[in-house]
């Protein structure tokens, strides 16, 4: 769960506006007044699991300027996520209740939140099902190493940039011990 606060008065306004919770002209300050620094907000983050259906290809039709194919991406929420974050709204819910809310409002999934884009080049001890191995190198190139997001192999519960960059130190620090030896 990521509480935060609400918004500023400008966006509150609009939104309100955009709700029908905040009315313009007649009434907007009485409205806007129980609304403005007594709103928070819970958002659900959770862990979406590998699932075939969600992959990355290579688009038949679109290009870039030099001709290179667009990359595609295919996915929709798997039965899982959908539960975990129906589970989770109406735990949001609870503990919005608790803290003495007197209006809770909820949805999702969020569309425009999709930002995390991980696990396209996953570790593992398997060539068959992985690209690089427990310390980011490819398994068919051994001179070439992966170290960012798409070495993940769940999107992870939380946001990534802190893991990725742990896995960097540990890749750089892993090349380092293995200099001897690096592409046997
Ligand atoms: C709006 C937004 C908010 C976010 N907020 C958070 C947050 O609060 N906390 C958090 O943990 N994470 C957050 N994230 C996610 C986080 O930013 C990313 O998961 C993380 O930056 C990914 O790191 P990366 O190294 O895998 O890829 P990137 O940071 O995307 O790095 C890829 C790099 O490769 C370069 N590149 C691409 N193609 C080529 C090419 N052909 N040749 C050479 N270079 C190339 C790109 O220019 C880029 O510099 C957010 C993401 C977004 C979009």
């Amino acid at each position: 769960m990521q509480i935060s606060r609400g918004s500023g008065p400008l966006s509150t306004a609009m939104a309100g506006l955009a709700t029908g919770q905040i009315p313009w002209g007649k009434g907007h300050h009485e409205a806007f007044a129980k609304r403005f620094d007594h709103v928070a907000a819970i958002g659900i983050v959770g862990e979406d699991l590998p699932e075939e259906h969600n992959r990355v290809t290579l688009d038949p039709k679109l290009v870039d300027s030099d001709g290179i194919p667009a990359p595609k991406i295919t996915y929709k929420y798997g039965e899982n996520s959908l539960k975990m974050v129906q589970h989770g709204l109406a735990r949001g819910e609870e503990v919005m209740r608790a803290a003495g809310a007197y209006e809770v409002s909820s949805g999702g999934p969020l569309r425009p939140t999709g930002w995390h884009l991980l696990g396209t080049a996953r570790m593992g001890s398997d060539p068959q099902r992985s690209v690089v191995n427990h310390w980011g190198r490819s398994h068919d190139v051994k001179n070439l190493f992966i170290i960012d997001g798409s070495i993940f192999v769940t999107s992870g519960g939380v946001n990534p940039a802190s893991t990725i960059q742990a896995c960097a130190l540990y890749i750089a620090d892993s090349i380092k011990k293995n200099l001897s030896n690096l592409f046997e």
